[in-house]
Order: C-alpha cells, then sequence, then structure tokens
C-alpha cells in the first residue's frame, strides 16, 4: 500500500459508483472509474430512438431516508432536478441527465473510463491490477470497490478468489422485461395509469418534466415473475406481447415504434441489509443497491456510506 494519497479503482459507474466516487474524491483520495458502457448511469440511463429519448430504467427520483432527501433538494437547487411536490424528482429532459452531471463533477476528465469492461482482478506485491475484456492492464491500485449487479459481482470476486463472495451470495436480484414504444400524433393521450398483472408500470414520457414531445412515447414495464418467466424469448417477441397486454380491449395503433430491453439484473429481491461490504485486509470492498433494497437511494446512500468507511484511517 502506498503512504500518499490512497488511489481507488471502482468498477461500475451506476449512481452507487459515482456516488462513492464523489465523496471519495471530496476526501482527497484518487479515484478512477471503470464503466462498461459508452456512458455512465447504469439503470438510470436513457436510449436515443426516433430523435428522442427513452428512460428505460428509473422512471423518478424519490427518499425514504432524510440524508438522501438532502441531496435531492442539493441536486435540486444545482437544477439537476426538478419536482411539483418535492416527494418524486426528476432530471430535466433525461433520467441520464443526472448521471451525466454527477460524472462531470468528477475532479478530473480521465477519471472516468467508459467502454471498459474489468474482466479481472489480480492483487500483486504494489497492489491491485484490473484486466479489461481487450487483454489490457490498468493500474496499480490500494483500494477496488465493484458497484455492479451482485451477480455480475460474484462472477469478478471469483477470478481473485474473495471471501466477500459468501456474503454476496445472500443478495438476489431478478431480471426486468421493458417494452417501449412510440405512437402517433394526433390521438387521445391515455394518461400515465396504475397497469393490471403482469405489467408493473406503465409510464407516458411526456408527463415527466421537460418530456413534451408531439409522439406518445411509453415505457412499460412487466413485473420480476413474468420477466423471470420470459427471460429467454426475443426482445421483439417480448415488445410484441407487452404492447398487446397494454393495448389489450382499446383500439390503439401500430407503433412507429417498438422495441424491448431487458434488464438481467433490474431488482433486488433480496437485499445484504447492510450498506456496503469491506474487507480491510486485502482492500476489497463493494457497493450497490442491493445493499439495501430495490431503489436508487439505496443505491446512492450504498456508495457514499462506503466511502466515508474507506476515507476513515484504517485501526
Ligand atoms: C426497470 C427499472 C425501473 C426502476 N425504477 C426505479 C424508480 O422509479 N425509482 C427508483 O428509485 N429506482 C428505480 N429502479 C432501481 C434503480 O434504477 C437502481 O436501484 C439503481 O439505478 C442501481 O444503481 P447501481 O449503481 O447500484 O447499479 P447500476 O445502475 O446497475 O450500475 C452498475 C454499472 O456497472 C457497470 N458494469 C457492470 N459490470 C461491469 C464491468 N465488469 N466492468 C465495468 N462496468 C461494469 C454497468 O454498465 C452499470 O453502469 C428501477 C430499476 C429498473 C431496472
Amino acid at each position: 500500500m502506498h503512504l500518499s494519497t490512497p488511489h481507488h479503482a471502482i468498477i461500475g459507474a451506476g449512481l452507487a459508483g459515482l456516488s462513492c466516487a464523489l465523496k471519495l474524491q471530496g476526501q482527497g483520495h484518487r479515484v478512477t472509474l471503470f464503466e462498461k458502457a459508452r456512458g455512465p448511469g447504469g439503470r438510470l440511463s436513457s436510449r436515443r430512438r426516433l430523435e428522442t429519448t427513452f428512460d428505460l430504467g428509473c422512471q423518478s427520483l424519490g427518499a425514504e431516508s432524510e440524508t438522501f432527501q438532502l441531496q435531492l433538494e442539493v441536486w435540486q437547487k444545482q437544477g439537476w432536478l426538478t419536482s411539483e411536490d418535492q416527494l418524486h424528482f426528476y432530471p430535466p429532459g433525461r433520467m441520464s441527465h443526472l448521471t451525466r452531471q454527477l460524472a462531470e463533477s468528477l475532479a478530473t476528465p480521465d477519471a472516468l473510463q467508459c467502454q471498459t469492461r474489468i474482466v479481472q482482478l489480480q492483487q500483486h506485491p504494489d497492489g491491485w491490477w484490473l484486466t479489461d475484456d481487450q487483454g489490457q492492464q490498468h493500474g496499480p491500485f490500494d483500494q477496488v470497490t465493484l458497484a455492479i449487479p451482485a451477480t455480475q459481482a460474484l462472477a469478478l470476486l471469483e477470478t481473485c478468489g474473495s471471501s466477500l463472495a459468501t456474503a454476496l451470495q445472500q443478495a438476489q436480484q431478478q431480471a426486468v422485461w421493458v417494452a417501449y414504444f412510440v405512437l402517433p400524433a394526433g390521438l387521445h393521450t391515455r394518461k400515465t395509469q396504475s397497469p393490471a398483472v403482469p405489467l408493473r408500470r406503465c409510464t407516458l414520457l411526456n408527463d415527466k418534466p421537460g418530456q413534451a414531445h408531439h409522439l406518445q412515447r411509453w415505457v412499460i414495464e412487466a413485473d420480476c415473475q413474468w420477466s423471470e418467466a420470459h427471460q429467454h424469448l426475443p426482445a421483439e417477441q417480448v415488445a410484441r406481447q407487452l404492447f398487446e397486454l397494454w393495448a389489450a380491449c382499446q383500439q390503439t395503433p401500430e407503433p412507429l415504434l417498438l422495441e424491448a430491453h431487458r434488464w438481467l439484473y433490474g431488482f433486488t429481491t433480496q437485499a445484504l441489509k447492510q450498506p456496503f461490504l469491506l474487507d480491510n485486509q486485502t482492500g476489497l470492498a463493494l457497493c450497490g443497491d442491493f445493499c439495501l433494497g430495490d431503489q436508487a437511494e439505496h443505491a446512492w446512500l450504498s456508495g457514499n456510506l462506503l466511502a466515508r468507511a474507506l476515507s476513515r484511517p484504517v485501526q
């Protein structure tokens, strides 16, 4: 371990990884975030289609804890979120706006390395070394944090034989299918409504702040039971089935766009009930929503609380 400023590698730039990175940087630590996707956000990300965007994961942010409520209000003051009732918070325009803003707040532009999927962790005398899927090595790091879904984290822990794997096996996350579609302009607009099983939530994106559009854009989520049962169906078939369930008993024209996305580890069905996992001996840690629950709040709190623990001097 280096006696100078500790250098942390964080794998995963979802809300948990970003929250951990920003807190550590605020405490004077060096941080490098690795993200396999083209941009940050994870399950807060949005997809571009037909010159518009679709929020495919998280639809709004809310807080049960005072800590996260205060954080939401800070982001609101910065103009990164809006809210009419101080209960439901939305980034203006699209969900990924928030995580883009958070990523841009990182101290140095090279603190976030996107399109870098980490596939192996190795501990050497000079620290931790990470290998990406192109065979490139990154390191050495004093500390490595996995801020990725539990099943993906387990696979990475196996590459270095960490004892954290035993505790992590208690967390369960399930697949979620989401269909998104566009209806032609000029139709009678159905409002965002409470759906019938197996649809868990149907959101008219046009209803969200800053998302007015001349076309009706919908995102509909299947519940975990349906998603698990249809996990291996091709996306086109899932999109059609979910659309027909949504449109049942109503005359609805053929959508201009109809697609589906599967979040393989979408929702936590069993949380660890502890804010993070940390092995001080090896310098390996885990954070993510699955530590505390199934909401964005849990991801942010987990990353933040881990960063606080990592900033404390080791006894
Ligand atoms: C359909 C759906 C709807 C939801 N709706 C809501 C809602 O309305 N309100 C709410 O509060 N919450 C909602 N949630 C939950 C919320 O989105 C999550 O709790 C939160 O985004 C999880 O953040 P995270 O950082 O823990 O994980 P993630 O967002 O999954 O971030 C993990 C990141 O790690 C990256 N990654 C994975 N493996 C690697 C690797 N090997 N190398 C590099 N990078 C890697 C991934 O690409 C990803 O960016 C919803 C979730 C889903 C799926």
